[in-house]
């Protein structure tokens, strides 16, 4: 069976654990290095990136993790998981750190005062039915490297009116990662895109093969 690790550390981990036995695979709550023994893929929950940064440390898991991300174990990030998979990271504390295996710019707690948390209905690539997204002190994606897939993105307005289109769902390589929270819709699509056919699989690959599913 596949085994999926959840980090199980802070935040609403026991959803994407639900998430995974939905799809029915054996989730594994991450909170030791030994609970990364064996599985293929690990998902990095939401909550607070600031939190998950110290308890990340003290718990011993943060080289472990940085070297399976590194050797290509395929993760999912939601939200505050997203900033820690993230290359750079603004608005964060002085002692905020993060994995830097995915290549984009993120802006902690991005969407602004008024619009802290909302939901939207988004079109993500390769799926047929709009996804629920539920964003709740959502970081902004501020910069996607040339390698990165933007799978879906929502408007953005600027206090003077302008508009501009941020991703919210990327993939790349063996990571998927999104601003939001897809696991408090109960929508296991992006649990599915990043796990159930990316083992050893490019995600350009795995939108493919969904368009073909579902034409
Ligand atoms: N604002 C949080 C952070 O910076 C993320 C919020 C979330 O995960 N819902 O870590």
């Amino acid at each position: 069976t596949v085994r999926i690790g959840v980090l199980a550390l802070q935040g609403d981990f026991s959803e994407h654990l639900a998430m995974v036995a939905e799809l029915g695979w054996h989730g594994v709550p991450v909170k030791e290095a030994a609970d990364l023994v064996g599985l293929d893929g690990l998902v990095l929950p939401g909550g607070e990136s600031t939190t998950q940064c110290l308890l990340l440390e003290a718990s011993g898991l943060r080289c472990p993790i940085t070297e399976e991300l590194r050797d290509g174990l395929p993760a999912l990030g939601t939200c505050a998981g997203l900033i820690m998979l993230s290359r750079t990271v603004i608005g964060g504390r002085e002692d905020q750190w993060s994995f830097g295996v995915l290549d984009v710019a993120v802006r902690r707690n991005g969407f602004g005062r008024q619009v802290r948390s909302f939901e939207a209905n988004l079109v993500v690539e390769g799926l047929v039915d709009v996804m629920r997204a539920v964003f709740i002190r959502a970081p902004v994606i501020t910069e996607v490297g040339d390698k990165v897939e933007v799978l879906a993105s929502v408007p953005y307005r600027f206090p003077d009116g302008t508009q501009v289109q941020v991703p919210v769902v990327v993939a790349e390589g063996s990571l998927v990662a999104s601003s939001f929270h897809p696991e408090l819709a109960g929508d296991p699509r992006l649990h599915e895109l990043a796990f159930g056919r990316s083992v050893g699989r490019s995600i350009a690959d795995i939108v493919s093969t969904l368009d073909e599913r579902e034409e």
